[in-house]
């Protein structure tokens, strides 16, 4: 059972999404849930159906934000190599990225993520 932040983000933001109150994962947070939801935690993690179907319906409907973002390039924080997004990973607490190279030094948790050294964060 996981008690990530991003969980009860996920599950308070599906919720008033489904009162009509909020619109689907856009920029940032789309880019946080998207990585999220290809991670071993978000498979494994103790989510509602409707907090699921907001993640995948919001990547389904907002797919060119999310691949947008993957294209801008970044620094690694750790070797400060420039990547493109998608080939970084992300701490989806403190949003910390790091290369695959470098988040391959880390601690692994149950479910094969990277943890954060600095939050105890997953990365994905
Ligand atoms: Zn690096
Ligand atoms: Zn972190």
């Amino acid at each position: 059972m996981e008690t990530l932040r991003i969980n009860f983000q996920l599950e308070e933001e599906a919720t008033a999404w489904d009162k009509g109150e909020k619109g689907l994962l856009t920029g940032p947070d789309l880019w946080h849930a998207g990585r999220y939801s290809r991670s071993g935690t978000y498979r494994a993690a103790d989510l509602s159906n409707l907090a699921r179907a907001y993640v995948d319906e919001s990547m389904r409907v907002n797919e060119a934000d999310f691949l947008g973002t993957a294209r801008l390039r970044d620094r690694c924080r750790g070797c400060g190599e420039n990547y493109r997004s998608e080939n970084l990973l992300i701490c989806l607490e403190c949003s910390m990225e790091r290369c695959g190279a470098c988040a391959s030094r880390f601690e692994r948790n149950d479910h094969g993520d990277p943890v954060c050294p600095y939050c105890g964060g997953i990365l994905a």
